[in-house]
């Protein structure tokens, strides 16, 4: 391991996602020196497991469902989804997981960026661990700015870690369609998903703890998506208490109340028919 205290910049970003992204543009306009570290993909969760590959396969979706609603061009329809192909539009729009454009991008506004993961080590100070094993150190004569973003929270259900629950990132990156899918969580991103799905082909169940979903938003929202969801397909089933999950043979998740089959308690089994598909959330 090499240290070296060469690297001195006003401003050293920590993440290069939407946010540390808009900051170093912002920092460039004021003309000061920045430093970007970026551990993963530039473009960060937004980019390649979040709001561009969620919207590419969501989109074909809600095209072919806008059409279906319109005498005379319902007509023009004489098929099913071609996933493939949707999965293939979903890979252009990532790049294919290669961030050497967004990369590009970065240092052309004159933004030096350093690959690695990043960690505090003191006032103004950033030491970076590249991945040839070597540790940077950044020094920030003004500020060092956090952007490192979030990670998916896994709900402490009994069985999840055996039933290898999706997180966003499957969710938006699998190229296979499951038989069928438990999507826990009726919030922004499990309503998209299970939309998403669906349309692709998965028998979706969409289970909601609160009372309805999009329960964050006014009540009509979730009511009138609920409606939508439930005409096009989708099993919606809210005040739902997810109480455990097993993963069952040949696949599939069975997912309960707590205490199994008991009055009062339902167990419904989610078979799940692609290898490596799990439900989402
Ligand atoms: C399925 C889904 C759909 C979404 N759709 C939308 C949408 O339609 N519209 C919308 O506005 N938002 C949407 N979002 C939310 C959006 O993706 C996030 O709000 C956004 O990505 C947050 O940006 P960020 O820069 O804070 O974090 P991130 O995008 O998470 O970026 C953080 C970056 O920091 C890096 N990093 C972390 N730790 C370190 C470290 N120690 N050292 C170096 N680098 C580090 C990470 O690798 C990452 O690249 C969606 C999210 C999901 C999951």
């Amino acid at each position: 391991m090499n240290g070296t205290t060469d690297n001195v910049f006003d401003v050293v970003i920590m993440g290069a996602g939407p946010v540390g992204q808009t900051v170093a543009g912002r920092v460039r306009a004021a003309e000061l020196k920045v430093a970007v570290v970026e551990q993963e993909l530039v473009g960060g969760d937004c980019a390649y497991w979040g709001c561009i590959p969620s919207k590419a396969i969501l989109w074909p979706v809600v095209a072919l469902a806008d059409t279906c609603r319109v005498d005379g061009a319902r007509d023009a329809v004489s098929g099913p989804l071609n996933a493939v192909r949707v999965f293939g539009r979903r890979d252009r729009y990532v790049a294919n997981w290669d961030d050497d454009g967004r990369a590009h991008r970065v240092k052309e506004i004159g933004a030096e960026l350093f690959r690695g993961h990043a960690r505090l080590d003191g006032a103004r100070r950033v030491t970076v661990a590249t991945p040839d094993d070597q540790v940077v150190v950044l020094e920030a004569r003004r500020a060092v700015v956090v952007c490192t973003g979030s990670r998916a929270a896994i709900p402490d259900i009994p069985g999840i870690g055996a039933a290898h629950a999706w997180t966003n990132r499957e969710a938006t990156e699998s190229s296979a369609v499951p038989e069928r899918l438990a999507v826990i969580g009726g919030g922004p991103q499990g309503v998209e998903m299970a939309t998403a799905w669906h349309g692709l082909g998965a028998s979706v169940t969409l289970l909601e703890p609160e009372g309805r979903l999009l329960h964050r938003m006014e009540l009509f929202a979730g009511e009138l998506v609920a409606e939508a969801l439930g005409r096009a397909g989708v099993e919606v089933r809210t005040g739902v208490s997810v109480g455990e999950l097993q993963r069952r043979q040949p696949s599939g998740v069975r997912r309960g109340r707590t205490g199994g089959d008991q009055p009062g308690q339902r167990t419904t089994t989610v078979g799940l028919g692609c290898d490596g598909a799990r439900p989402v959330w």
